[in-house]
């Protein structure tokens, strides 16, 4: 059966921007949410579509995915992360809506649904940290400051009496097909099963604080700009005992290098060489992601030749190995030449070394180019 596209499942169109698309998600979740409508599964599937089109959407690497190649970007084997063959399963729906109803103490009366305990999570956090090309090749340890949300200090909670700590409340009522019972949210703790019992001054209306925390984070070698890594419980904490904390998401950005170029996995980097070392041969240290390399430049070596240094680019991320580590040989032809000089090259333009003589065996540099990418 034919997937519905994922814009049209939340009604939004296919230049919404982020917060279109959540406001759209919220809609659909509260209208089709299964303590609103139990027992139905048509409205089910409406809800797990809804939080499948959300996934996907709200995440701008599998956003843009889907854009280019539509459902197909999630088909096939482990599918696109979080989906299984019949797409979400309810927790990995609930654990979305700290994000989506934002800290509130029940998550907007979202504590939970169907059978399962009633548990808040709290919101995610979003910072972006700028990597170098060394860092990217080598991996690092960024220690950064987040502000979040914490549990104040002596805040207690206490089940709550009404749902016995459930977040629910059954109702039985007789109807002409017999009793039928029916979940609903518990209103006085918006379905989280607890309440609060002491909190201290100071503390907002849920007993918690803001705090600035230091937070390290490990990040792996090899990413590229528009990664993004999760810490996860660095997020916001949410109130109550069986609460737990958002994450902590990080997006990657890459700082251009002065004189290194990246492009994947491999490096490029340009190197000039003056018409005596290209002539005569030269050996030069070049500087590369993981240290400097001494490379050999071969009497009569051509303008345009390019050496690779096998394995001395970046890890990939996916661990294939390391890319290369390209040097591009520039000759520079000298600008300005004393008399003597002068004389020298004039008495050279028309000796037979000195006329261009490519083999048939010299690669043009759209060859080389051609090579390299294939
Ligand atoms: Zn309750």
């Amino acid at each position: 059966m034919a997937k519905r596209d994922y814009y049209e499942t939340l009604g939004v169109s296919k230049s919404a921007s982020a917060s279109e698309i959540k406001k759209a998600y919220r809609k659909m979740a509260i209208k089709y949410h299964p303590d609103k409508n139990p027992g139905d599964n048509e409205a089910e599937e409406k809800f797990k579509s809804c939080a499948e089109a959300y996934e996907v959407l709200s995440d701008d690497n599998k956003k843009a995915r889907y854009d280019q190649y539509g459902h197909a970007a999630f088909e096939g084997a482990g599918g696109g992360g979080g989906f299984g063959g019949g797409g979400m399963n309810m927790d990995d729906i609930f654990s979305q809506f700290g994000d989506i109803f934002g800290g509130a103490f029940g998550g907007g009366g979202f504590g939970g649904g169907g059978q399962r305990q009633a548990r808040v999570k709290g919101s995610n956090l979003r910072i972006r940290v700028k990597l170098t090309l060394e860092e990217i090749a080598n991996g690092v340890e960024k220690k950064v400051k987040v502000r979040r949300k914490v549990q104040a200090k002596g805040v207690t909670y206490k089940t709550c009496t009404t749902c016995n700590g459930s977040g629910q409340i059954m109702r039985v009522t007789n109807t002409i097909l017999g009793r039928m019972q029916t979940a609903t949210t518990c209103n006085t703790c918006q379905g989280a099963g607890e309440t609060i019992d002491k909190k201290p001054s100071g503390s907002d209306a849920f007993g918690m604080d803001t705090k600035e925390e230091a937070v390290s984070i490990n990040i792996p070698e090899g990413v590229t700009e528009g990664v993004q890594l999760k810490v996860g419980g660095k997020g916001n904490e949410a109130p109550g005992k069986n609460s737990i904390p958002g994450d902590l998401l990080v997006l990657i950005e890459e700082v251009p290098h002065e004189t290194l170029k990246r492009e994947g996995s491999n490096i490029h980097y340009d190197l000039y060489v003056n018409f005596s070392e290209a002539v005569l041969g030269v050996s030069k240290e070049v500087e590369t992601v993981t240290g400097k390399v001494k490379i050999k430049i071969d009497a009569g070596t051509q303008s345009g030749k390019i050496l690779r240094l096998k394995g001395k680019g970046l890890p990939s991320i996916e661990r294939y190995g390391n890319g290369d580590f390209l040097i591009h040989i520039n000759v520079w032809t000298p600008q300005e030449l004393t008399k003597d000089q002068r004389k020298f090259f004039e008495s050279m333009m028309r000796d037979d070394n000195f006329s261009p003589n490519p083999q048939k065996t010299d690669k043009s540099f759209f060859d080389k180019v051609k090579d390299m990418f294939s």
